[in-house]
């Protein structure tokens, strides 16, 4: 397999991509905002838009890192729960005729919570991202879980959503990665995976390779004092399929209704697939 644009064995690709992520992890943010020049905030917003998570679900968010995903994920599906409570205070001041008479076929049951697993092989990644949220006072409904991706340590049929952003491009097998996904969804739900992809036109391709392989790893040795791990993000993000390629291969796992959205001409996809 490949670490970057190096030939390496399995054993040893797992290994680098831990190193290069422990090096990171108290940077991560920072350097993230600096990167992307804050970019990959809307893109995260972007993956929430497509999931548009309703109050009671069960997100499972592998390779979750320091958790922006999931954190984004509870205020969105708590802000949604907000907006029905009110709409439903509202609606018993002022009863419309079709309240009254579901009123008296139905009791309209109260939105639940909902719950989110940030998963990752990494555990100063998560540390990190512990750290975080206490810090925000996000504790309830988020639970943090060292895990691999090729071999997650939950049951079959447990999930709605499996998230993976920025995470499937550092996983050895690909394809073992997407069995699991599969297992770990309920019939229904919803694989999504936000990661880097292939810009199609040719002069933004050019800018922006020309930024991310001679700005990147500079801004790794200047922020982080890391060249290395930043080059091997930069060349990892080349060696990862194309957005076709990775459609096929969700496909190929068994997932149904497949399809991606390009953000910023390409730069990012994300793809979604559904268990049926
Ligand atoms: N999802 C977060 C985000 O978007 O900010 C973090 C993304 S970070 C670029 C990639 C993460 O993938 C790292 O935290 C790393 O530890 C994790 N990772 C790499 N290989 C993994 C594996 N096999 N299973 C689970 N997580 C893995």
């Amino acid at each position: 397999t490949h670490f970057g644009f190096e030939t390496v064995s399995e054993g040893e690709k797992a290994e680098r991509v831990y190193k290069v992520f422990e090096s990171v992890a108290q940077k991560y943010d920072v350097m993230n905002d600096a990167m992307s020049l804050g970019i990959h905030r809307l893109w995260k917003d972007a993956l929430l838009h497509v999931m548009n998570p309703q109050p009671g679900l069960r997100l499972l968010d592998v390779a979750g890192g320091t958790g922006d995903i999931s954190f984004r994920f509870l205020e969105y599906s708590r802000s949604v729960r907000d907006r029905q409570l009110r709409h439903r205070a509202r609606a018993n001041q002022t009863p419309s005729w079709q309240q009254i008479s579901s009123s008296y076929s139905s009791e309209e049951a109260e939105p639940v919570d909902s719950w989110a697993v940030v998963c990752d092989i990494n555990k100063e990644m998560l540390k990190v991202g512990r750290e975080r949220a206490e810090k925000a006072g996000i504790t309830k409904g988020l639970s943090w879980v060292v895990g691999d991706a090729e071999e997650l340590p939950f049951d079959d049929d447990t999930f709605d959503v499996y998230s993976i952003a920025f995470g499937i491009r550092n996983v050895t097998h690909i394809e073992q990665a997407l069995q699991e996904a599969l297992r770990v969804l309920k019939p229904g739900g919803r694989f999504l995976c936000l990661e880097f992809s292939k810009v199609s036109n040719p002069v933004l391709s050019r800018l922006y390779d020309a930024y991310s392989f001679q700005m990147i790893p500079v801004l790794g040795e200047v922020i982080a004092g890391d060249w290395k791990s930043y080059q091997y993000l930069v060349e990892s993000i080349r060696k990862f399929p194309d957005q076709e390629t990775f459609k096929d291969m969700i496909e190929d796992a068994g997932f149904f209704r497949v399809h991606y959205t390009n953000l910023t001409g390409g730069v990012v996809a994300i793809h979604s697939g559904f268990k049926l």
